[in-house]
């Protein structure tokens, strides 16, 4: 998924939000979804105190920008499912916001595994955090970095189980 913008891990004030579904085993595109809050022909209209003339708007969100993943996510996922094909299984970043939107709206068992490149970045974020705030010597900050890979890998077989 993408932002337009995105300013901090905490800051959801995007305009828009991209959204793509692949394959684990074609590696292929199987949906595409974009939410968008914002038209530049209703907003350069609106800004003179004008009514927008009849245009291709592309305005399709009108809730918050947080909750644009999951809507994007969920409307993929039925895109698919349209076609035929089930989604029981989604790797994806640990956002649980939009996986419980996921789980309400499928009726069927839909299990969630980590993203790689998410988990490595999570790790690393962590390993930085406990070597700053210990200030520590060699071997207690393996015990941490342990005790943070025993806890992702479990996190992980606990997201493989649900
Ligand atoms: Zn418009």
């Amino acid at each position: 998924m993408g932002w337009q913008k995105r300013g901090s891990g905490r800051a959801y004030d995007s305009k828009s939000r991209v959204g793509t579904l692949i394959g684990n085993k074609s590696g292929k595109q199987c949906a595409y979804g974009v939410k968008t809050k914002d038209c530049r022909m209703c907003s350069f209209h609106t800004n003179k105190g004008q009514e927008p003339p009849k245009h291709d708007c592309r305005k399709n969100w009108l809730g918050s920008s947080k909750a644009m993943e999951s809507s994007v996510a969920v409307d993929m996922i039925k895109e698919v499912e349209e076609q035929s094909a089930e989604d029981s299984v989604l790797i994806m970043d640990d956002h649980t916001t939009t996986m419980a939107r996921i789980r309400q709206s499928i009726s069927h068992p839909v299990h969630k595994w980590s993203d790689l490149n998410h988990t490595k970045n999570t790790l690393e974020i962590v390993c930085m955090h406990c070597k700053k705030s210990t200030n520590t010597s060699p071997t207690n900050a393996y015990n941490l970095f342990r005790n943070v890979l025993a806890m992702l890998l479990y996190k992980t077989k606990m997201n493989q189980t649900n």
